[in-house]
């Protein structure tokens, strides 16, 4: 496993789709591999793999805090399926956007469809902060960052502060 470096606003790449996933193969294992190892390493709790600069389908998320034991979850071309019409706000921040938060209202719940860690078709109900997150995450897949939920003055607030330089925070990230 390695620690890759996590792209940060403003960078093209960033700004992506990324692509489908043919086949689950050593080269997608040993990426989702070394995502979660950036992930823990930035205290992170989601990574798409376009954040380390690579345009496929692939997400990596684990919502265990400090001591807890690890839970990765990878989900290689996830679908979201049934999207509750319920919102829920959560407090968003991002590894691709560093030290910057914001409320964004998602939809409370969804189902989500993927290949595992193992290229096996799975389904999983998602509620809460997995919910949520998931659906941060398929975004990045898009090319689209929470901070574009935002209001324009706000958005290019936010960008003019990352051009410049950063500090650190410890809220959840991801
Ligand atoms: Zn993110």
């Amino acid at each position: 496993m390695a620690i890759k470096t996590i792209l940060t606003e403003p960078n093209k790449i960033l700004r992506q789709v990324s692509k489908q996933v043919e086949k689950v193969g050593e080269e997608e294992k040993k990426i989702m591999d070394d995502m979660l190892e950036t992930m823990y390493q930035a205290n992170g709790i989601g990574l798409a793999a376009i954040q380390i600069g690579i345009p496929k389908r692939i997400i990596v998320i684990d919502l265990a805090k400090g001591e807890e034991k690890k839970n990765p979850m990878y989900f290689v071309n996830p679908v979201i399926k049934n999207k509750n019409q319920n919102l829920a706000t959560y407090e968003e921040g991002c590894l691709s956007v560093p030290d910057q938060f914001a409320e964004v209202d998602r939809p409370s719940t969804c189902e989500v469809e993927y290949l595992d860690y193992h290229g096996e078709k799975k389904i999983l109900k998602a509620e809460g902060l997995v919910a949520t997150c998931i659906q941060h995450e398929m975004d990045h897949l898009q090319g689209i960052l929470f901070i574009d939920y935002l209001s324009k003055l706000k958005k290019s607030m936010i960008i003019k502060k990352l051009s410049k330089g950063k500090n650190k925070s410890d809220r959840i990230t991801f």
